[in-house]
């Protein structure tokens, strides 16, 4: 993409809209492929999920129908009991300190317009009424709308903080996500610890990963 300076200028006006662009491009995703970062530091563990509505309630669109909004509250309810996505070892006396479930919207438009996540996705369309369109013209609106819901793409982000009695008990993590959420396809997952970092690739058939000797 070619920037001019004088459009440059403009952008660092918006630099904050920038600045929260780079957590992440959740368009970017791969449905199946669901996110989880861990780290350990001292007796701390946190667990974030990053995963695709897809594998968690089958679509990604803005839920709008009773029966759509229902299934999204579902899971984020489970999401609210950790045990739902996964359990530690209890050897390692672990208390979960904070949770944070959200989702996170991905932005169907350009970048600029990733402001509108701070004002809770207010439905920019609907004043369009006021314009009293031409029965005609309808049709193309619509068209554009329907485009857009098939591109969309969210994500169920869940923070989890724990501290721990025995962090180096750990010795296993479970999923049970994978039975909770019948979509799910497999988790990536990046461990982080003092003694360095490990990663995993876990599916439903073998919903574990084995610690020992990397905490
Ligand atoms: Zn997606």
């Amino acid at each position: 993409m070619k920037r001019s300076i004088y459009c440059s200028l403009l952008m660092s006006a918006m630099i904050s809209v920038v600045a929260a662009e780079e957590t992440r491009q959740v368009d970017k995703h791969e449905h199946g492929v669901g996110e989880l970062n861990i780290a350990v530091e001292g007796n701390a563990m946190s667990l974030e999920f990053m995963i695709p509505g897809a594998d968690i309630v089958g679509f990604e669109y803005e839920a709008k129908s009773d029966s759509d909004i229902a299934l999204v509250n579902s899971a984020l309810s489970k999401f609210q009991d950790f045990e739902n996505i996964f359990t530690l070892s209890s050897s390692g006396n672990c208390n979960l300190v904070d949770a944070v479930i959200e989702i996170n919207q991905g932005d169907e438009h350009e970048d600029e317009h990733d402001h509108e996540d701070e004002h809770d996705h207010e439905d920019e369309h609907e004043h369009e009424d006021e314009h009293d369109h031409e029965d005609e013209h309808d049709h193309e609106d619509e068209h554009y709308h329907d485009e857009h819901e098939e591109e969309a793409h969210n994500e169920f982000v869940a923070h989890y903080s724990f501290t721990c009695g025995n962090v180096k008990e750990i010795d296993r993590i479970d999923f049970p996500y994978f039975t909770t959420f019948p979509n799910s396809g497999e988790l990536e997952i990046q461990f982080v610890s003092e003694v360095g970092s490990t990663s995993f690739e876990v599916e439903g058939d073998k919903p574990f990963i084995d610690l020992k000797g990397k905490i």
